[in-house]
C-alpha cells in the first residue's frame, strides 16, 4: 500500500511537471515593469571607427555577412545608398567572422511611416553571439520603443525576455540611432557546464540601457534562458518575420577586445 502510494505520488508529480511544461506561455516571461524613463538622447551619433575596428558594414557591399538559414549562402537583404534594409522573408543574416569578447558600433533606422504596435512595429534584433543557425544567440532588442508599449524587457534597449533597459532613450521613427556595445562572451567547462556567464554593456544613443548585465543563458522566447556551450560565434542582425514595414543599418563596425 505504501509502496503503491509512492508510485502515484511519483507519477502525479511526472505528470504535473509534464503538464507546466506543456503549458508554457511566452507571456509567462513578459513582464511591465518597471517601466523605463524617457531620456531624450543627444542630437548626434558617435560614430567613426577607430584605426584598429573590423568594419563589417560600409554601405557599399554585404560581403562580410552571410545568411544565417545557409551560412553558405549570401546576405539576401537590400542595399540602397548607404545602408542595408531587412528583406522580409529572407531570413536573419549573421558575419562570417566569428567574435568571442567585443565593442560593436551600429546604426538602424525605423521607417518614418512605420505601422503596427507592440511588438510588431519595426522588430529586428542584434544577436550578440548567433549560436548556431537557427533562433539561438542572445538578443539585445531593435524595435520601434519611442512611442509604443510593450513588455518592458522586450522593449528596445532590452536583452529580450531577461533585462528591460536602464532608460527608454528611443529617437522617434525616420531618425537614425546607435548601438554601442561591449559584450563578454560566456565561458563554458569542457563538460559542457557554465564556467562564467556572458555580460553586456550597451548604449542606445549614447545612453546607457544595459550595465554589465550578467545574461542568464540564450534568449528564450518561451521559457527560462539556458546557456549551451559554443566558442567564438557570429554577430546576426534579425528578420523578425511581423508585418510592419522593414528596418534599415548602416556603419557597423567591431573591435576584438585585448584578453588579460
Ligand atoms: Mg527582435
Amino acid at each position: 500500500m505504501k509502496r503503491y502510494h509512492l508510485l502515484s505520488t511519483l507519477l502525479l508529480t511526472a505528470a504535473v511537471n509534464g503538464y507546466s511544461q506543456n503549458t508554457a506561455k511566452p507571456q509567462d516571461t513578459e513582464f511591465y515593469t518597471p517601466v523605463p524613463e524617457v531620456v531624450n538622447p543627444a542630437k548626434t551619433i558617435f560614430s567613426d571607427a577607430p584605426p584598429d575596428a573590423i568594419v563589417l558594414f560600409n554601405g557599399k557591399n554585404l560581403d562580410k555577412w552571410v545568411s544565417s538559414k545557409d551560412p553558405s549562402k549570401p546576405a539576401a537583404w537590400t542595399l540602397s545608398g548607404n545602408y542595408v534594409t531587412v528583406k522580409k522573408g529572407t531570413g536573419n543574416i549573421q558575419t562570417k567572422d566569428v567574435f568571442t569578447d567585443y565593442q560593436l558600433h551600429l546604426e538602424f533606422k525605423i521607417p518614418k511611416e512605420i505601422t503596427g504596435k507592440g511588438q510588431a512595429r519595426g522588430n529586428s534584433g542584434l544577436f550578440l553571439a548567433a549560436n548556431g543557425t537557427g533562433d539561438g544567440g542572445y538578443e539585445l532588442q531593435i524595435m520601434d520603443s519611442y512611442n509604443n508599449q510593450t513588455y518592458t524587457n522586450g522593449q528596445a534597449g532590452s536583452i529580450y525576455k531577461q533585462h528591460p533597459p536602464l532608460a527608454n532613450a528611443n529617437r522617434a521613427p525616420g531618425e537614425w540611432q546607435s548601438y554601442d556595445v561591449a559584450w563578454v562572451a560566456p565561458d563554458f567547462n569542457d563538460d559542457g557546464s557554465l564556467k562564467s556567464p556572458a555580460r553586456v554593456t550597451a548604449f542606445l544613443n549614447g545612453v546607457l540601457v544595459q550595465n554589465s548585465f550578467e545574461l542568464t543563458g540564450e534568449t528564450a522566447y518561451i521559457g527560462k534562458p539556458v546557456y549551451k556551450k559554443h566558442g567564438a560565434s557570429p554577430i546576426k542582425l534579425q528578420d523578425h518575420g511581423d508585418p510592419s514595414q522593414p528596418i534599415s543599418f548602416r556603419n557597423i563596425w567591431i573591435r576584438n577586445l585585448a584578453q588579460y
